[in-house]
């Protein structure tokens, strides 16, 4: 798996979502999720504001994957998923992936396309890096979650922001002390 790029996409949709719905500052109202969709490679022109239900239910049913203490948690978590959500895994050709993998039956809809691919881009990326990739914001206040598909992997906070503010106040701790 390569861990930038398409395959990949799945993942930050998944922790994007996460952040939309549950998140106490996340933005989950019909274009947000528009937005979301277009910003991870999704099918964007297919969202009907009659689905936005189906896709913030999804992000309440992944919130717990981010949260997960061990990967033994997360498994059974994701196994579960993947009993309930019909997959039926082919081929696809088309822009901008390529070739690549697609996960639900080739007639299903944007959400439900959307939650086969996330989530098997999630138990991708724990075959792979365990929970090393993937959790809480390390922020003091922050309720948001991350995922980390850069090559380096250590990533500990939801945004730039995050990190920013924790690494000033323990600057600040360090020289009161
Ligand atoms: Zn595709
Ligand atoms: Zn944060």
């Amino acid at each position: 798996m390569r861990i930038t790029g398409y395959k990949s996409h799945g993942v930050s949709a998944a922790a994007a979502l996460v952040n939309a719905v549950t998140s106490a500052s996340g933005d989950d109202s019909d274009d947000a999720l528009r937005r979301l969709l277009r910003d991870n490679e999704f099918f964007w022109q297919q969202f009907d504001a009659r689905d936005a239900d189906d896709f913030r239910r999804w992000g309440r049913t992944l919130r717990p994957f981010f949260e997960a203490s061990g990967v033994e948690e997360a498994m059974a978590l994701l196994n579960r998923l993947m009993l309930e959500v019909p997959m039926h895994p082919h081929l696809a050709d088309h822009e901008p992936h390529g070739l690549h993998m697609h996960y639900a039956p080739p007639s299903s809809r944007l959400p439900h396309r959307f939650r086969a691919t996330t989530l098997m881009n999630l138990a991708e990326l724990v075959v792979e890096h365990g929970l090393g990739r993937t959790g809480e914001c390390a922020a003091d206040g922050c309720d948001r979650v991350y995922a980390d598909t850069s090559r380096a992997g250590r990533r500990r906070f939801c945004s730039e922001s995050c990190a920013n503010r924790t690494n000033v106040a323990a600057f600040r701790a360090r020289h009161r002390g």
